[in-house]
């Protein structure tokens, strides 16, 4: 399985920077968990090919360009892109998002050929197919609703956060499983930010550090992700610090493979 955080943000020469702002992680090139920088990071390739996006939960950074990726495919469409989300975010998304004010309601919309956008829900708990993966929802502690993922291809099984604080279940589900290669995992503020972590439904490095006693596989790879850039690199260093074999920091636009 090949997962990449897309990039979000750029330096003043109009490179890609590290930080990352906004959340959006392609897999295998053609499914997308979150929507943050989708309509501004994917190549012309993945643009033609991603047609299934998971939303974990209705935050902007996670959803920013996802209207926009819909319109720019809008007269191209043969197929609707697929939100796959809980019925509960599916509906804010309507309510909040693609309301008619803030954009159009793309799930009321077909182009001649094909509906635009389709919601898909999917309940927690409950393992679904989304293209060629194998899904699984699990709350997380977050302050709206929000689900962590288990994906598999059916050879490799990967973890994903999504953004919580100190959280159970997800923990209780990933252990379940008989063979786990990854876990992408939320390190949001600093140590000396802990209170605000806390409120905010986030994790510090040191929370990130709790969070892993409570996995039982071991020699996985820890992707570090959600660094909020005006920390990244106190982030880095306090991540470091915990002395986590095979922990780092998700670079945006690396492609990982397990
Ligand atoms: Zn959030
Ligand atoms: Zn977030």
């Amino acid at each position: 399985m090949k997962i990449k955080l897309l990039p979000s943000t750029i330096d003043p020469e109009g490179r890609v920077s590290p930080e990352q702002r906004l959340s959006c992680f392609v897999v295998d090139g053609r499914v997308c968990i979150d929507a943050g920088s989708i309509a501004i990071g994917l190549t012309d390739e993945e643009r033609g090919r991603v047609r299934d996006v998971i939303v974990t939960h209705p935050h902007m950074d996670h959803v920013a360009t996802l209207p926009i990726f819909v319109d720019d495919l809008f007269g191209f469409l043969e197929e609707p892109v697929r939100v796959h989300a809980t019925e509960e975010v599916c509906a804010l998304l309507a309510r909040d998002v693609f309301n008619g004010t803030v954009y159009p309601p793309f799930q009321n919309f077909d182009n001649g050929r094909t509906r635009v956008m389709q919601f898909v829900p999917f309940e927690a708990g409950e393992e679904f197919p989304v293209a060629h993966l194998r899904v699984k929802a699990v709350p997380v502690t977050h302050i709206v609703p929000t689900v962590g993922l288990v994906i598999s291809d059916g050879a490799c099984t990967v973890g994903f956060s999504s953004d919580t604080s100190a959280t159970e279940e997800f923990w209780r589900v990933l252990n379940r499983e008989p063979r786990l290669d990854a876990l992408l995992i939320e390190s949001s503020f600093p140590n000396s930010l802990g209170r605000l972590a806390e409120v905010s439904g986030h994790l510090t490095p040191e929370g990130l550090g709790a969070e892993l006693r409570k996995l039982r596989h071991e020699e996985i790879d820890v992707l570090a992700m959600h660094l909020k850039p005006s920390f990244r690199c106190q982030l880095v260093e306090e991540l470091e610090a915990l002395g986590v074999p095979r922990l780092s920091a998700m670079e945006p636009g690396r492609e990982y493979e397990w």
